[in-house]
């Protein structure tokens, strides 16, 4: 049978850099190779118990899942082997061979010398089978596919430097039996006291019984010829089927880093269960990182799906939404069908309203994870880019995830301000929440928009990431207070303006008549008004954006995206108050009356962070002024 040869093949680019990466960065952790070993023999099990619920036969005549850890001390060797759904030939070669999670080619390429020696860093990836390689020298994988022919068996070998090998072989056990040829200085390995202290250490909440040889003088002494005896050594039943309080942080930690083949701690978590009309257990996780491929499209998300404690989906995404894609977890219904498939789960009102209360608890568990300031940064700076996301996708809970987000203001560079707490230091009769966005925050710092509230002492956000425009039109009022950017329409502050300031406004608005008429003929084609500033203190004019116009940010998001966005013209505001502007009124030459008033409102676009369409004009404006200036 010509697949019976043995075939050498090379790993992918990819597995080959991880492989040399990891080595390194999890030497000082190694134990953990076992975690993952068991943790994809818990997953083969649990795929078989599966399949075997349409199809019996699958169990043949071996009907209890579990794994066995052998080992030899003498030689230096360890086995595991379970009775899982095992792999083909093809399964082999592609599973543990390649790595199938888009963008690893250039994660990898990114990351620095420095970066490289990051254990975090290449947790990202669920450190997985590889990890066998940090203890073996050799990895040796024999496995049969449930149903497959017995001739059908797989020997896949290698050393871990860049190839391995692939044949068929006759296997009658189904399933999947790793062997590690231990390096000679991780042969304590091949201990049974120290196997047993690491499987309850990272593996005692696996649902899968796991068990370990009996060493030889605890096994009956008097039967030397007996069959190995085997002892199971787990608590052996899913972790989140037992009772909160009885349940360990860590063993949730470790059974966290199983589910989201995370390398690291979650942040937090929330255990529940439901009772009632609908009854399920969920358990979801916030990771402490975001993953690379967050913003990926393909990139794995969602839960762990199971029905009456048998695994049934992997990553069902139904559960929960696009914005919060990062949470992790399981959850097992008492009530679904144990043959729903993932188009079942589309179109399901079941489906839906447990959506619907898990949104609700992530949501709930985030606001108990923000009362405790700096675990929410740490939170916020993975997440918060995609929670923005959010009011605009989940329009229910608008509200909710408003008081989730977090920003920069003019009293605070970090991103820590949330809305309750601005509303918190607002002035007396201020009944709005102000905001402003731009590039960045020096630039944010020092717009004219800001001139009116740093003279009153009213707090305003700073918002600089890429999503702030569209968030902030998704979103336009919090705790009943609306939401206003102060670069935009009229400037109201309402009760915070003084009886006085209105009156000077509008006798400036008189006067000042005839200059804002030659000022809006002068600039005709920038501009689509130009009136008296309430905004500035010091500086002499500034660009107001019309209520409904496409700002800034929005606009080179747009472009960027080869669209065109909807043409609009600006209004002119100006501080009538200025030395310039006085100027310009002095000047009665329409040619240079013109000149300045061109001058002025570019500089107003600067100021406002906008590129100019013609800078080299600009310039030579200037230069002018400059040369009339000298003479
Ligand atoms: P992950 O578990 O995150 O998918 P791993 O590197 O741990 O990644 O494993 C890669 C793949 O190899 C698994 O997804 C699975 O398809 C296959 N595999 C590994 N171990 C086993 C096993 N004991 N039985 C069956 N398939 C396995
Ligand atoms: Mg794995």
């Amino acid at each position: 049978m010509s697949q019976a040869e043995k075939q050498t093949l090379g790993f992918q680019t990819e597995v080959k850099q991880l492989l040399h990466l990891m080595v390194h960065a999890l030497y000082s952790n190694r134990e953990i190779f076992l975690r993952e070993l068991i943790s994809n023999a818990s997953d083969a099990c649990d795929k078989l118990r599966f399949e075997a619920i349409a199809h019996p036969a699958l169990l043949e005549e071996d009907p209890d899942l579990r794994v066995r850890i052998d080992f030899d001390e003498a030689a230096g060797t360890l086995t595991l082997e379970d009775n899982g759904i095992g792999m083909t030939r093809e399964d082999v070669i592609a599973n543990l061979g390649t790595i199938a999670r888009s963008g690893t080619a250039e994660f990898l390429k990114q990351l620095s010398g420095d970066q490289k020696k990051d254990a975090h860093l290449i947790g990202q990836f669920g450190v997985g089978f590889y990890s066998a390689f940090i203890v073996a020298d050799e990895v040796q994988v024999e496995t049969r596919k449930a149903s497959a022919a017995l001739a059908e068996g797989v020997r896949w070998v290698s050393k871990g430097d860049g190839e391995f090998s692939v044949e068929s072989i006759e296997r009658a056990a189904r399933g999947t039996r790793i062997t590690l040829i231990l390096k000679e200085d991780a042969k304590e390995f091949a201990n049974g006291w120290r196997l047993r202290n690491i499987i309850q250490k990272y593996s005692d909440h696996v649902g899968l019984p796991i068990q370990l040889k009996k060493v030889a003088d605890e096994a009956d002494e008097k039967d030397e010829t007996a069959a190995l005896e085997w002892e199971t050594v787990n608590k052996a039943n899913a972790l989140w089927t037992r009772a909160k309080n009885e349940i360990k942080d860590e063993e949730y930690s470790e059974f966290y880093k199983h589910v989201a083949h995370d390398f690291e701690d979650p942040l937090d978590w929330s255990h529940n269960k439901v009772e009632g009309k609908q009854e399920y257990t969920s358990l979801l996780y916030v990771p402490k990182r975001a993953p690379f491929d967050l913003y990926h499209r393909e990139a794995p998300r969602g839960l762990k799906l199971y029905v009456q404690r048998v695994f049934i989906l992997d990553n069902a995404e139904q559960f929960l939404p696009l914005y919060l894609r990062f949470i992790k977890g399981v959850i097992d219904s008492s009530d679904l069908p144990l043959n729903i498939s993932r188009e079942i789960l589309q179109q399901n009102p079941q489906i839906d309203s447990m959506k619907t209360a898990l949104t609700k608890r992530v949501l709930s568990l985030l606001e108990k994870i923000a009362k405790d300031t700096e675990k929410y940064q740490a939170f916020w700076k993975e997440f918060g880019q995609v929670l923005k996301e959010g009011p605009g996708e989940d329009y229910a809970n608008r509200e909710r995830i408003a008081g989730l987000l977090r920003f920069s203001s003019t009293q605070e560079d970090a991103q820590v301000v949330g809305l309750a707490d601005y509303l918190t230091r607002a002035k007396e009769g201020q009944d709005k929440i102000y905001y402003l966005i731009g590039e960045s925050l020096e630039q944010l710092k020092s717009s004219p928009h800001l001139e009116v509230f740093r003279k009153k002492g009213i707090e305003v956000l700073l918002l600089t990431d890429r999503i702030d425009e569209w968030l902030m039109s998704q979103l336009h009022e919090f705790d009943g207070k609306a939401l206003v950017d102060v670069a935009r329409g009229d400037l109201d502050l309402g009760q915070l303006d003084s009886d006085e300031d209105k009156q000077a406004q509008e006798k400036a608005t008189e006067e000042k008549k005839p200059l804002l008429e030659r000022i809006q003929k002068a600039l005709e084609a920038r501009v689509s008004e130009v009136r008296v500033s309430t905004r500035l203190t010091d500086s002499p004019a500034v660009l107001v954006l019309g209520a409904a116009d496409v700002g800034v940010q929005m606009r080179k998001i747009l472009e960027a995206a080869g669209q065109k966005a909807p043409e609009s013209k600006p209004i002119l505001e100006i501080n009538p108050g200025h030395p310039l502007i006085k100027r310009l009124e002095e000047t009665a030459q329409e040619t240079q009356f013109d000149e300045l008033a061109l001058l002025l409102c570019d500089q107003a676009a600067l100021a406002a962070g906008e590129t100019l369409k013609d800078p080299g004009q600009f310039v030579q404006r200037l230069n002018r002024l400059l040369l009339d200036l000298a003479d």
